[in-house]
């Protein structure tokens, strides 16, 4: 089986963020990049089926800066086959990324391609999506759990209260989320082992924006704590409050 996964690198959630000074952007220099979390789950499954299978291959795929190299080669150390790095130093809007990715997914023909169900800092969780509709191919994104016999494709999702199973048939595109396995740490051999694998360069070919970003602000501050007494005897007044004013509970 092919397995293609799609990666982005995001801050680091420890990073302290700040913004830059045109006010559309954050400021890069001092950011902790690392793998957006759902994309681990999504690496670990590729992995596993193909363990399972006992053949295939699983690349990772990302778009992004020269520096976003290091998120392929932790993936790689994981135990990915190989990596594409689609390269760009330009801030891409999520259409262009999207046909940055399918033009590198139409010509590789996978059986599967796997996603995290959003990235931890945009969330725009679209990307997924876009790509599979680029594709022509069936989407599900947030899967809990998947299993693969043949060509047949057994998903489950968790939805509101309970879960959804579906049935397809290669190729899909998915979106993976985090109970869907427990993604592995790279052991230091494969570490070492990864410095070796390939990976490939291919230049971004974006085309036009749909959007432009005129602004990012930070939220606003959070007003200054209360105090409504103490003990047992300020409860009454504390769920007056939640109730009343915050409207919490
Ligand atoms: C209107 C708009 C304008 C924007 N303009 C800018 C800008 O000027 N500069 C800028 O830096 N950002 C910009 N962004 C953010 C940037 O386009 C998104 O971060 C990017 O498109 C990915 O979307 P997402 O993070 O929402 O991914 P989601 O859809 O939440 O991601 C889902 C999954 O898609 C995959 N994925 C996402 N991005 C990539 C990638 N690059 N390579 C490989 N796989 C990926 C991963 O598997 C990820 O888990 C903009 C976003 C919007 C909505």
């Amino acid at each position: 089986m092919k397995i293609a996964v799609c990666i982005k690198r995001v801050p680091d959630t420890a990073t302290r963020l700040n913004f830059a000074a045109d006010g559309t952007s954050i400021d890069q220099s001092e950011v902790q990049w690392i793998i957006s979390p759902y994309d681990e789950f999504a690496i670990e499954e590729g992995l596993r089926l193909k363990e399972k299978a006992g053949e295939g291959t699983v690349t990772v795929i990302t778009c992004g800066p020269a520096s976003a190299t290091k998120e392929l080669r932790q993936a790689l150390g994981m135990g990915a086959d190989d990596a594409v790095h689609i390269q760009t130093e330009d801030d891409l809007d999520p259409i262009q990324i999207a046909r940055c990715l399918s033009q590198v997914l139409e010509s590789r023909g996978d059986d599967l391609v796997l996603f995290g169900r959003q990235s931890v800092d945009a969330q725009g969780s679209q990307m997924g999506a876009l790509v599979a509709s680029q594709l022509g191919r069936p989407f599900a994104n947030s899967i809990a759990s998947l299993e693969v016999d043949g060509t047949t494709v057994r998903i489950q999702r968790d939805v509101d209260g309970g879960r959804e199973t579906l049935e397809g048939s290669l190729p899909v595109v998915l979106g993976a989320d985090k109970s869907l396995n427990e993604p592995r740490y790279p052991k230091l051999k494969d570490i070492m082992k990864a410095k070796k694998k390939p990976i490939e360069t291919v230049e971004a070919q974006p085309g036009e924006r749909a959007f432009e970003t005129s602004a990012i602000t930070p939220p606003p501050p959070r007003p200054e704590g209360r105090i409504v007494g103490e003990g047992p005897e300020a409860v009454e007044e504390l769920i007056r409050l939640l109730r009343e004013e915050s409207k919490v509970i």
